[in-house]
């Protein structure tokens, strides 16, 4: 099926999310959220195809996508993030991207709760031989911007992952400062933007903390809030978030 044929089948379908049917044979089925065919889950397996994951070769620390098999990309080495590593499934590109944007923009919760199960199953897999972090820091959103969202998509994932990882989630940190919409703007005034944007009134016992988000762009967010958890007492600091920009894209 085609990319636009997808999307716009997003679109179309949410007024056409049903519950799910019960076929002869007793088994569940529902309509895959972005083709609308009968599936056994929320999103087939074909459209899930299309959901493009992280290639092998990556930065160890900020998740950039790379073309040679090294550790870590240009950027940590001149800078080196406060974070000191990321776990992220998806390159934040479509179909996926439509799905986030949807679920965010149209409180598409269903499609919300479809992107979580993903989350947390590759999270799951992924600390099968790991320790996991001990606490759970959702990015919050400045409260003007939560109120007009209606809700924090990151707050959203981390009660999923804290449900089945069994991980506090600590929701003091504070935005406290308006920023403009990140998306506008490119990494240097995104840095700029974002410095002392946050604040945290605690202090953290818990020597590993992971940062959720949906979507990890340039890293400048996840870096201002890694900053304040590691002044807070943090001594690693994870970032998980379900995708990444690829640079050509930031
Ligand atoms: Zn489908
Ligand atoms: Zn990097």
């Amino acid at each position: 099926m085609q990319k636009k044929t997808l999307i716009q089948s997003l679109y179309t379908a949410s007024s056409r999310v049903s519950a799910p049917l019960l076929t002869l044979s007793g088994l569940v089925k529902h309509h895959c959220l972005l083709c609308h065919n009968t599936s056994q889950g929320r999103i087939c397996e074909f459209c899930e195809q299309q959901f493009l994951t992280i290639p092998t070769h990556c930065c160890h620390c900020c998740g950039l996508p790379l073309e040679y098999e090294v550790s870590h990309c240009g950027e940590c080495i001149k800078n080196k993030p406060a974070f000191d590593n990321t776990v992220i499934p998806y390159l934040y590109q479509a179909p996926l991207s439509t799905m986030i944007r949807h679920f965010k923009e149209n409180h598409h919760f269903i499609a919300g709760k479809t992107l979580s199960q993903l989350f947390v199953t590759y999270i799951e897999n992924y600390y099968q031989y790991r320790p996991l972090p001990q606490l759970l820091v959702p990015v919050p959103l400045h409260w003007k911007k939560q109120w007009r969202r209606g809700f924090n998509q990151a707050i959203f994932f981390s009660v999923h992952l804290s449900d089945r990882l069994n991980i506090p989630i600590l929701k003091k940190a504070k935005r406290i400062k308006y920023s403009n919409d990140q998306k506008y703007l490119n990494k240097k005034q995104r840095q700029k933007n974002l410095s002392h944007y946050f604040s945290l009134n605690t202090t953290l016992t818990t020597p590993h903390v992971a940062i959720i988000d949906d979507v990890v762009t340039t890293g400048s967010t996840t870096n201002a809030l890694a900053k304040v958890l590691k002044q807070s007492g943090a001594k690693k600091v994870t970032v998980w978030a379900l995708a990444r920009t690829p640079k050509e894209m930031q």
